[in-house]
């Protein structure tokens, strides 16, 4: 009886143990009920950076959001949220190559690296996997196909740099879809030649709005080669919106246009370039029709070029426009339970932060409340005004626009403190006088120059005073920061850099509770990923 008594709670935990473990193997395996993964990365997205968004639908006074809710409002009530870390192997902060590396693999990698851990070994991206098991895949990014952030799901090269060869991994992969910009890595160096057959032809194939000129080094035709892999090639709106089955579309020259434009074109009659939310719109259908599910990455790229020119307006348009497209996502996700949704930023671009002042006080207020009977409310600082807000919004062109395409395409004796300050003046609410003009146009000489360095490389640069190290893309971006410290007074904006900060990331996590779940607490981005792989493996 003793014996027996001590037998039989043994078989029965071997018995427990053993169905135990072929449960938990199920839930891991096959049985995580997600069909689906729609991954969202806005590239810089930082906390700060959908605080934006949040403080303008809900205290703009004409916040464009008529109930006051965005898709994240939505995404959080849904799903779970967490907070993921970011840094790369060996370094405090990441850029944006390391982390989607990270991000599609989970395995850490070196900086500036595509699809490779950090010893160079090629990663296994959860795309490569999703497409093993037999589900479509796309990629989709409002930047370029070849950019860091999808280059990282589908390309393996040792630096993010290397677009061309970049270009020849997507081809060789050939994701079902991809949509985004970047036609100048698909097509041969002949193809600059104006007067030869492939540059005439190319020219009417993208109905003649795409700049033809090749980035490549030799003559291979990248578009011939995923033509010949079952691929359809698109150009235009219309042209991708009667596609069907697999389909590389390239939609420009090098970007998508920048938030603020493709909000100005929205309803132009002559606009061919889709919009982030048509182009995913586009690929969920396609992809959607494969009965073993599917994974696609969007990506909202220029949140991140936004917040490193420190431009406040666009960026609010570059949160929009994620916005837009999550909300389209969660109308066609909401009401399915087979499809997970995450969404998170590769890092936080810009130490980005609105904030009180002592400049501008604020004057004394009469309150009919008890506590103030008799008394004034005058608080010591200003804590900003909510109109800022829709000033911000009313920005017509992106910092980017003004300087790159306004200001630098004046003849060069035009190109003075006056004209700059009335370009500033006509295009934002925040005007600055020619004085502040000319701190922005001020050179001095480089004192980080590096002979040949791709940033660091001109003798002139603008003058950044005791944080230029912080500014490194010089004559790209550093008249941009300038004009944002000399309005960052009337925005109520600081920012801290010109590059990438270290500020965990939020996630949101929406789909089946049980596999959600794992996404709610302090996670590194490379257990984001295999979080994911492991809803598919
Ligand atoms: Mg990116
Ligand atoms: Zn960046």
């Amino acid at each position: 009886m003793q014996t027996c008594h001590k037998i039989v709670p043994l078989i029965l935990l071997l018995i427990l143990q053993a169905s135990c473990t072929s449960s938990s193997f199920k839930n891991t395996k096959s049985s995580s009920g997600v069909k689906n993964i729609i991954f969202v990365i806005g590239d810089g997205m930082g906390p700060g950076q959908i605080g934006l968004l949040l403080s303008y639908a809900r205290q703009a006074p004409h916040s464009v959001f008529p109930n006051k809710k965005t898709a994240f409002d939505k995404l959080a009530e849904k799903g779970e949220m967490g907070i993921s870390m970011t840094y790369a192997h060996n370094a405090l902060v990441t850029d944006s190559a390391a982390s989607a590396t990270q991000m599609a693999s989970g395995e850490f990698a070196g900086s500036e690296m595509i699809g490779s851990n950090y010893r160079g070994e090629k990663t296994t991206t959860i795309l490569e996997l999703a497409k093993k098991k037999g589900m479509s895949v796309g990629l989709v990014s409002d930047t370029r196909i070849t950019h860091a952030t999808p280059a990282a799901f589908a390309a393996h090269q040792k630096h993010r740099y290397h677009e061309n060869k970049i270009a020849r991994d997507l081809v060789e992969l050939a994701p079902d879809v991809m949509l985004s910009g970047g036609l100048r890595h698909f097509i041969p160096m002949e193809a600059s030649n104006k007067s030869s057959k492939i540059h005439f032809d190319l020219k009417k194939m993208t109905g003649g709005k795409i700049r033809i000129k090749s980035k490549g080094k030799d003559q291979e035709n990248l578009l011939e080669i995923i033509k010949s892999k079952g691929h359809k090639l698109v150009f235009t709106k219309n042209q991708l919106k009667d596609v069907e089955g697999k389909v590389l579309g390239l939609f420009s020259y090098s970007a998508l246009p920048d938030g603020i434009k493709e909000s100005r074109n929205k309803h132009s009659s002559k606009r061919t370039i889709p919009t982030l939310k048509e182009l995913t719109e586009k690929s969920i259908d396609l992809l959607s029709k494969n009965e073993k599910g599917f994974f696609l990455m969007v990506e909202a790229g220029q949140i991140d070029w936004a917040a490193h020119y420190n431009d406040t307006g666009t960026m609010l348009h570059e949160m929009i426009r994620i916005n837009e497209t999550l909300e389209h996502i969660l109308s066609w996700a909401g009401s399915r339970d087979d499809t997970l949704v995450v969404v998170t930023a590769d890092h936080e671009t810009g130490g980005f932060g609105l904030s009180y002042s002592g400049d501008y006080l604020p004057s004394p207020k009469k309150l009919n409340g008890n506590v103030f009977r008799g008394k004034t409310f005058q608080p010591q600082f200003n804590f900003g005004k909510l109109k800022i807000l829709d000033k911000l919004y009313q920005q017509k062109k992106s910092y980017s626009e003004i300087f790159f395409e306004d200001f630098d395409y004046l003849a060069k004796n035009r190109q003075t403190p006056r004209s700059l300050a009335n370009i500033i003046n006509n295009n934002t609410k925040f005007p600055i006088t020619i004085k502040q003009a000319k701190r922005i146009l001020a050179t001095e000489k480089n004192p980080f120059y590096q002979n040949g360095h791709k940033y660091l490389g001109d003798k002139n640069v603008p003058v950044m005073g005791k944080m230029g190290a912080f500014y490194p893309y010089q004559l790209d971006d550093n008249r941009q920061n300038l004009l944002a410290m000399e309005v960052a007074t009337s925005q109520h904006v600081v920012w801290s850099t010109g590059t990438h900060t270290s500020t965990p990331v939020l996630v949101f996590a929406s789909g089946p509770p049980k596999v959600t779940k794992d996404f709610q607490k302090i996670l590194h981005h490379t257990e984001l990923a295999n979080l994911l792989k492991k809803t598919i493996q």
